[in-house]
């Protein structure tokens, strides 16, 4: 690492980083508005290294959206559909959403990945039967399923609490929940980006009651549409206060907007430099989260990989006809091959480790022929 002035805010951090102190707001901010990203860079990377060495994970997953309508007004969103009847909004039945994983389906694949609309015109018993259909056809599939904003419509929708949303969803199959709809927590920011769905509080509030439940999950945050660096910042600590509190995040996910096809549009959308900028800063106050995760599909592969000396150490999966990202811009293929995706981990001296939803590893005894495989 170049010389660093030892006064500096940035030495300062570093000296913090360095002996296992915990970095706070004005250090998050410190690092926003330092202006030499490859000094955060490596210092993310040792962090990073320390943890999980040269290790990057993926694993073999599904992505599956069976409905995008959705009455939530987030403005930012290019995949919702408010009414059914609108051009390109869709909902799948139970035998076609099995039909899609069967046609989808290759030897050694471990997860299905499930994230949809807020649709009102369905029983919770879709989601039920769902949950239960898949665990029967596909039991090899770990479910991975709705976000907290959606736990939160089912508990207001079909009247219950959220312990109650949960734990039906659990008998029914779910195993552990993705991270979505966190978006950025700061109510000014809320307010204009997505003022009728799950506060900050209630979305904090579905996790905290997943994790008392045994539950592991996903955390994220949108970046690069109107927030504030303060806010990026709050968001983060928000969620290493949590993860104080249970221990149940896994994973987290820096989502970076993509501005077409949305009320949004093109405001403010991240740069590459900004792109490794957060997820190197993510590294370094999210010091009780075990993974970060530079997923591919809408950071572009380039940039991920490069993340993963910045920080990273998980690159997502396979994916399969992801939706939400590649309707609002996205450029990524939609798919990558396991061939693909080692030698892109390969390719910045990263050794490729598949893993499960739960981060246990994988020995595909079944797929030693990647070819035949995704
Ligand atoms: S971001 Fe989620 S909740 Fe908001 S409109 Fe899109 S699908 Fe609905």
């Amino acid at each position: 690492m170049a010389a660093v002035k030892t006064s500096s805010p940035f030495a300062k951090i570093r000296n913090k980083v360095l002996s296992g102190e915990r970095l706070d707001l004005d250090d998050g901010l410190n690092l926003f508005n330092h202006p030499a990203l490859l000094e955060i860079g490596a210092l993310a990377n040792e962090v990073r290294e320390r943890l999980h060495s040269d290790v990057t994970y993926f694993n073999r997953n599904l992505h599956l959206n069976s409905t995008n309508v959705c009455e939530a007004d987030c403005i930012f969103c290019s995949f919702a559909r408010v009414t059914s009847d609108m051009p390109q909004a869709y909902t799948m039945t139970i035998p076609q959403c099995l039909d899609w994983v069967r046609e989808r389906l290759k030897p050694g694949m471990t997860e299905i990945h499930i994230v949809n609309g807020l649709n009102p015109d369905l029983p919770f018993e879709y989601y039920l039967d769902l949950l239960q259909a898949l665990r029967e056809n596909f039991p090899q599939l770990h479910r991975k399923t709705f976000t907290a904003v959606e736990i939160h419509y089912f508990a207001r929708k079909y009247d219950m609490s959220y312990k109650e949303v949960l734990e039906k969803l659990v008998t029914a199959g779910l195993q552990s929940m993705p991270g979505g709809g966190a978006e950025i927590f700061a109510p000014r920011a809320r307010k204009k980006l997505c003022h009728d769905k799950a506060t900050a509080d209630e979305w904090l509030s579905v996790h905290r009651t997943a994790h008392q439940l045994g539950l592991k999950t996903n955390c994220t945050m949108l970046y690069g549409t109107i927030e504030t660096l303060e806010e990026r910042v709050d968001h983060l600590l928000r969620l290493r206060s949590l993860q104080d509190e249970t221990g149940g995040f896994q994973a987290f996910i820096p989502l970076a907007y993509h501005p077409d096809g949305n009320r949004l549009g093109a405001i403010g959308a991240p740069t590459g430099a900004d792109d490794l900028r957060v997820i190197a800063i993510s590294r370094l106050l999210l010091d009780n989260i075990p993974h970060i995760k530079a997923y591919w599909v809408m950071l572009g592969i380039k940039t991920a990989q490069i993340a993963q000396i910045f920080g990273a150490n998980d690159m997502d999966g396979t994916v399969t006809e992801e939706k939400i990202y590649h309707m609002s811009g996205a450029r990524t293929p939609d798919a990558l091959t396991i061939t693909e995706l080692e030698h892109i981990i390969r390719s910045v001296g990263r050794t490729p480790v598949e893993r499960t939803t739960t981060y246990e590893l994988v020995n595909n005894v079944e797929c030693t022929e990647h070819n035949a495989c995704l």
